[in-house]
């Protein structure tokens, strides 16, 4: 099939906006591409490879330009700047192309295939690491070669394809939605979008959808095929939460790491990011946390790697850890100073496909493969509760010890991959912080009774000039934290009442909490949900306004 054939479908859909209409076109080139499907499919997406293969073309603008020129006999300066002008590299590319002076390396017209061995050529020699200048040079003149021997409008779309900016409006439903009409008139496309789901892979669904729908059926997750990882909504509430996943649910800690899918075949690891690029020479540390704790020889984890700071052992932010992601040498090194732990939270493999069996299933099949070490290899923190109040012990425990906050899941659910299906949903604190003087406090009893427990919150009303109260809070804080608050409030206690104390609202905190209420408990009118400690503000005189919390209801709400 010659290339121009997709050119003509891409101009068509460069001029419409309905998805229907892109549909009916990308339909009837699938039912034109033959045996060419899979790669015209690939094309169609934007990138000559599959979903989860780790091959891109590494070609920067800057690199291409350089390609144009090669290709136009053009100097890199005119391709510049008619790349400035039409705003375009792939306009630039067509109009140098228009106006090329040289003679075309190849007389008969560019075809889909020859187009597509030729960037799969480049990249396997961009993934080979091929850095010096030689390899530049040839994989620079393999793509000219390319561009020389297309027609002005070919070449403007194969530009486009090189920097991976081919922007057809086109999605992946759509391209579902035109497999099924050209192949299933127009049914089964849950049955495509499923076998795209387990696959990764566009060029494999295409041959699949028209062999017909068994083969399309027959399409399972395959170990070293790294899927699309199942992505969490955002609740803000608990009951937001429970309302989502359902009640019972499993209650996650959420880590600050970089997400990793890991497979296991045979025996041999490798590890994938959340974009699904295999990092294994990155994290030599992690394979072997996974060698010699995981009890299956062909398995996927879904798994969240946490860094952490070797001298005082407390978690380090993404950021740090994301550089090791990146690096690829001194990775000994850097496997010293950036220690990090693998916390598994699903598997979706186990010696098959397991990923449509309920969550509780699969969490339990995880807790039968994974030895936990102390240090390198264990579960997530988690508990299965019904429970609002417990959800919130763990909300506060899991910001305590340093962690993002928690994840809610479904226990019923199956894995969908790449859908932010309300399966599993994350529940962070969102809300604006507020400054709040501490107004009263409780001392408390048993093992802390010579310590201010139950601190009461207090707003500043300018009106009055006085404090009212917006809360009463009790958790976030550390034993060190009670002792040193209690130090502070004695000087200031104002009032005794049996345990309960009024001080003068000179200390100042930073306060957490899930929402605010109206209340007629509390003097403000207001009360906190949840408040829970951030820090203690001493560079603060003043408490906020109760001014500013109608403010924050009004708009929550
Ligand atoms: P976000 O990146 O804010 O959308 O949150 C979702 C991410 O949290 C996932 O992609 C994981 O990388 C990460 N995460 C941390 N802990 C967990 C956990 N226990 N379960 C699922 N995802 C987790």
């Amino acid at each position: 099939m010659e290339f121009s054939k997709i050119t003509e479908a891409f101009e068509k859909l460069d001029q419409t906006q309905k998805t229907l209409e892109k549909t009916d076109i990308l339909a009837e080139l699938f039912e034109e591409s033959g045996e060419q499907l899979p790669q015209v499919v690939l094309m169609c997406t934007g990138t000559p490879f599959p979903a989860w293969k780790d091959l891109d073309l590494g070609v920067s603008s800057k690199t291409l330009v350089k390609i144009i020129s090669k290709a136009t006999g053009r100097s890199e300066k005119e391709v510049e700047k008619e790349w400035k002008e039409q705003g375009d590299l792939g306009l630039a590319a067509q109009t140098m192309v228009e106006k090329k002076t040289q003679q075309r390396l190849m007389s008969q017209e560019i075809t889909v295939q020859k187009t597509f061995e030729r960037m799969q050529k480049v990249a396997e020699m961009e993934s080979e690491g091929l850095n010096s200048s030689v390899n530049q040079d040839k994989k620079q003149k393999e793509l000219a070669d390319l561009i020389s021997s297309s027609e002005p409008r070919e070449a403007k779309y194969l530009a486009r394809i090189i920097i991976n900016n081919l922007r057809l409006g086109v999605g992946e439903g759509t391209i579902r939605d035109a497999l099924s009409e050209a192949f299933f008139d127009g049914k089964h496309f849950e049955d495509i979008q499923k076998a795209y789901d387990f696959s990764n892979d566009f060029a494999e669904v295409a041959k699949a959808c028209r062999e017909g729908l068994e083969q399309v059926n027959s399409l399972e997750l395959e170990l070293y095929r790294p899927v699309k990882s199942m992505l969490a909504k955002n609740v803000d509430t608990i009951e937001e939460g429970f309302e989502e996943v359902g009640e019972p649910a499993s209650i996650n800690y959420k880590y600050d790491g970089m997400r990793a899918q890991i497979h296991v075949k045979e025996g041999e690891v490798k590890v994938f990011t959340r974009r699904l690029d295999d990092v294994t020479e990155q994290f030599p540390d992690v394979v072997e946390a996974v060698e010699e704790n995981i009890e299956s020889d062909n398995c996927i984890l879904d798994t969240e790697i946490v860094g952490y700071d070797p001298e005082d052992g407390g978690m380090i932010p993404f950021q740090r850890l994301s550089k090791r992601i990146k690096r690829k040498y001194d990775i000994q090194k850097l496997k010293e100073e950036i220690p990090v732990e693998v916390r598994p939270f699903d598997l979706i493999y186990l010696d098959e496909p397991i990923l449509q069996r309920p969550y509780s299933e699969r969490w339990e099949k995880l807790k039968s493969v994974v030895n936990e070490q102390e240090e390198e290899m264990k579960l997530v923190d988690n508990d299965i509760t019904l429970e609002a109040e417990r959800v919130q012990e763990m909300q506060q425990a899991s910001l305590s010890d340093g962690h993002e906050g928690i994840m809610m899941k479904n226990l019923e659910a199956e894995y969908k991959p790449g859908n932010r299906v309300g399966y599993m949903v994350k529940l962070k604190p969102v809300m604006e912080t507020l400054d709040l003087a501490i107004v009263g406090a409780k001392w408390s009893e048993g093992r802390r009774s010579n310590w201010l427990g139950r601190l009461f919150l207090g707003c500043y009303d300018k009106e009055n000039n006085e404090y009212l109260e917006v809360g009463k809070m009790a958790t976030g804080l550390t034993d060190e934290q009670f002792q040193e608050i209690t130090e502070k409030l004695k000087p200031l206690i104002t009032n005794e009442e049996g345990r309960k104390v009024d001080v003068r609202p000179e200390v100042i905190v930073e306060a957490e909490y899930e929402e605010i209420q109206e209340s007629p408990t509390y003097s403000s009118g207001y009360a906190l949900r949840f408040p829970r400690m951030k820090q203690f503000r001493e560079d603060k005189e003043k408490a906020d306004s109760l001014e500013k919390i109608k403010g924050l209801y009004q708009d929550q709400n």
